[in-house]
């Protein structure tokens, strides 16, 4: 770690430590976390963390990125898909393929964390199979007319601008993959409705919404890049979003492990510490080695990336890998905490909980594997 490193990762600690951890279980009870938090994250740069510095950004690589969104996940696995959605997803997006007067209008408050961004690519009726979407682009003159319904839209009715991706092929010429265009949709245009807000097993202080398109215009300075190249944009960008779910699952995995440390040392049974017993040492020793295995690989990614190599499979075994070392984890973290992990009382229950979706979320474990065997016969 450089000492800018050290310095950007003690923030994020100290800032997840004070103003994060404390509140995690209150903000998770009632599915919600606070504007207010938003604001300060961007306060102290970490919504422009890989941004350039003329954009307000901080111009970090990833690895640096990465440790901040740890810490932050260690602290609140929410507020860090949260902030990894905005900072690895829409601004990435619009920074990679945004003309200048997009990049001067977007990236610039989003760096601030005065707009906080989200990504659309999912639909009611398809997830892995992204490509098959159904919601239709209709060009007019001076822009495009947006119909249709997107879901699980982290940040959705919560933020005010989304990337979203829809069909601006024909329905009487098809064009797969290529028939896809990415738009810049502010939340507030009208013909935006926020839909269904989920009710989740996990990470339930992130907002997730179903949201349609009701006859809603969006004028050309608002298509991102070429009208047939949105999915492969949006494919480039999870790369880096596979990344972030990776760093978040460490952190996740970090918090159990430093929970079940304590708790080991503390908890008594047959007159002495469980962390005496062989079996429990075994287990917390499994548990530390995973997490050092999933960082590792994520931080060779990262390396990867900075270097401007390409990442699809670095990324997708990362977050194969960082998202199963997560439920491993938790898993045996209640396990250490015996009935006691299985309540909401104590800090475990919550991130077992918070695990789950890693697997999930930014492409399944088996959509991974199928990144990776793709990339391993190319
Ligand atoms: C909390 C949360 C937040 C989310 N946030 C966002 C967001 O901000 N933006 C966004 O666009 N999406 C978001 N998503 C959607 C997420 O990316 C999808 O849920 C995910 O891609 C899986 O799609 P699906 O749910 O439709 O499952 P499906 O694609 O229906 O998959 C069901 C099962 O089939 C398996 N499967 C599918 N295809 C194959 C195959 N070819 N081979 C083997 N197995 C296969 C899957 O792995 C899975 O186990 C979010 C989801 C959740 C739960």
């Amino acid at each position: 770690m450089t000492p800018e490193q050290q310095q950007i990762r003690d923030l994020a600690r100290e800032f997840a430590e004070n103003e994060i951890r404390p509140f995690s279980a209150e903000w998770d009870e009632a599915h919600h976390f606070p504007r207010e938090v938003v604001a300060k994250l961007g306060e102290l740069g970490f919504l422009g963390m890989v941004l350039p510095e003329e954009y307000d950004g901080l111009g970090l690589d990833s690895a640096t990125y990465l440790m901040a969104l740890e810490e932050i996940a260690r602290g609140d696995a929410s507020v860090a898909v949260s902030m990894g959605v905005h900072n690895s997803l829409p601004t990435q997006m619009i920074l990679a393929n945004g003309t200048p007067g997009q990049k001067e209008r977007w990236l610039k408050p989003m760096a601030r964390g005065e707009v906080l961004g989200a990504f659309s690519l999912s639909e009611p009726d398809s997830g892995s199979d992204a490509a098959g979407m159904l919601a239709q682009a209709r060009k007019v003159d001076g822009g495009w007319v947006l119909n249709g319904a997107k879901a699980w839209v982290t940040n959705g009715g919560f933020g005010d601008v989304v990337v979203t991706m829809l069909r601006t092929d024909t329905p009487d010429d098809r064009r797969g993959a290529k028939g896809i265009g990415a738009f810049i949709v502010p939340t507030n245009t009208e013909g935006y409705v926020v839909g269904r807000r989920e009710e989740k097993m996990g990470q339930r202080a992130s907002e997730t919404v179903g949201i349609a398109f009701h006859e809603m215009f969006v004028p050309d300075d608002q298509l991102l890049g070429d009208p047939s190249q949105g999915f492969i944009y949006a494919l480039k960008g999870l790369d880096a979003g596979r990344l972030g779910i990776a760093a978040l699952a460490v952190g996740i995995s970090q918090a159990a492990l430093e929970h079940s440390l304590a708790y080991a040392a503390e908890r008594r049974q047959f007159g002495k510490a469980i962390r005496e017993f062989e079996g429990m040492q075994f287990k917390l020793a499994n548990m530390a080695t995973r997490i050092e295995a999933a960082r590792a690989l994520l931080h060779r990614a990262a390396a990867a990336k900075d270097a401007g190599e390409p990442v699809a499979k670095l990324a997708a075994m990362a977050k194969l890998f960082a998202s199963e070392a997560a439920m491993y984890v938790t898993t045996e973290a209640v396990q250490v905490f015996g009935g006691y992990g299985y309540v909401r009382e104590y800090p475990v229950e919550k991130l077992f909980r918070d695990a789950k979706v890693t697997e999930i979320y930014e492409g399944t474990s088996e959509i991974q594997k199928l990144v990776i065997a793709r990339e391993l016969y190319r």
